[in-house]
C-alpha cells in the first residue's frame, strides 16, 4: 500500500457535498444486491449451462449463440427477482441533486438504471438495445428484453439475421471510455465500489483521478492518484452512514 488512508464516513460526505463526483462501479455493487458473482460458488458459471471461455466470445457466439442467451435469460430473470442496492439508489440520488457527474459501470446488468440513474456509461455495454448481425436494423429496449425472453435465439424481424445484444464481447472494444476517462479526469472525488480494479478497464480508468475514496471488500491502491482513501467494508454498511451526513 503506497499512500493509503482510511476516511469516515462524515468525511466522505463531506467530500461529496463538494459536488463533482464520479463513481466506477464493479462487480461488487451487484452481487451486494444478488446477482452471483459469475465464477464463484453458486454463481452463473457453475450451473453447466454455459462455458465461461466461450459464453462471450464473438466468434463462438455467431455459429452456437445460444449458450449466450441461456445465460441472459438466467441473469434477467434474476434481475426481474431483485431490487437495487441503497448504494445504488444513494448514487442516483446524488446525480439528481447534482453533486454526481458521471458514474460508469463494469457491470451488464440494469441495476443502475433501476435504482433511477440516468446517465450510466456502461463500459461492457447492456441489454438496452440490439442489433441486427446481417442488415444492422437495430432494435430498442423493451423490444430486446421481449426477443431475449420470448425466442431462444433472437432472430431478426426483417432478415432472420442473429441478433446481438449491445453487450461488449471479449475482442471487442469496451465503451465510452474517452468519456469515462475524462469524467474522471475532470472529477474533485472518484467513488470506486465493488471494483478490484485488477481487470481492463477498471485497472486503467481509475488512474486519472486526483483524488478516490475506494470502496471494497478487500484493499486495492491506484498507484497514480495522489490523495486516496481505502474503507474496507460492505458498500450499504458504510453509505448508509454517509447518506446521514450528506441528506
Ligand atoms: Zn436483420
Amino acid at each position: 500500500m503506497n499512500n493509503m488512508q482510511s476516511i469516515s464516513p462524515e468525511k466522505c460526505a463531506e467530500f461529496i457535498r463538494e459536488g463533482g463526483v464520479a463513481a466506477f462501479t464493479g462487480a461488487g455493487i451487484s452481487t451486494a444486491a444478488g446477482i452471483p458473482d459469475f465464477r464463484g460458488k453458486g454463481g452463473f458459471y457453475s450451473t453447466g449451462r454455459y462455458n465461461p471461455d466461450t459464453v462471450f466470445e464473438i466468434e463462438y457466439f455467431k455459429t452456437n449463440p445460444k449458450p449466450f442467451y441461456d445465460f441472459s435469460r438466467d441473469m434477467l430473470e434474476i434481475v426481474d427477482r431483485i431490487t437495487p442496492t441503497f448504494t445504488h439508489f444513494f448514487l442516483a440520488q446524488l446525480e439528481e441533486m447534482g453533486l454526481l457527474s458521471s458514474l460508469s459501470t463494469q457491470n451488464i446488468d440494469p441495476l443502475h438504471q433501476m435504482a433511477g440513474s440516468k446517465n450510466v456509461i456502461c463500459i461492457h455495454g447492456s441489454y438496452s438495445s440490439m442489433n441486427c448481425l446481417r442488415c444492422g436494423k437495430y432494435y430498442g429496449l423493451d423490444a430486446s428484453l421481449e426477443y431475449i425472453r420470448s425466442q431462444d435465439v433472437p432472430r431478426c424481424g426483417e432478415c432472420g439475421g442473429l441478433l446481438k445484444p449491445d453487450v461488449v464481447f471479449f475482442g471487442e472494444q469496451v465503451h465510452g471510455m474517452n468519456e469515462a476517462m475524462q469524467e474522471i479526469a475532470e472529477s474533485k472525488t472518484l467513488l470506486v465500489l465493488g471494483s478490484s480494479l485488477v481487470v481492463y478497464p477498471a485497472a486503467i480508468l481509475p488512474q486519472w483521478a486526483k483524488r478516490a475514496v475506494v470502496v471494497n471488500r478487500t484493499g486495492v491502491s491506484i498507484p497514480t492518484v495522489p490523495e486516496q482513501y481505502m474503507v474496507e467494508r460492505e458498500l450499504d454498511d458504510f453509505f448508509r452512514q454517509v447518506a446521514e451526513y450528506v441528506f
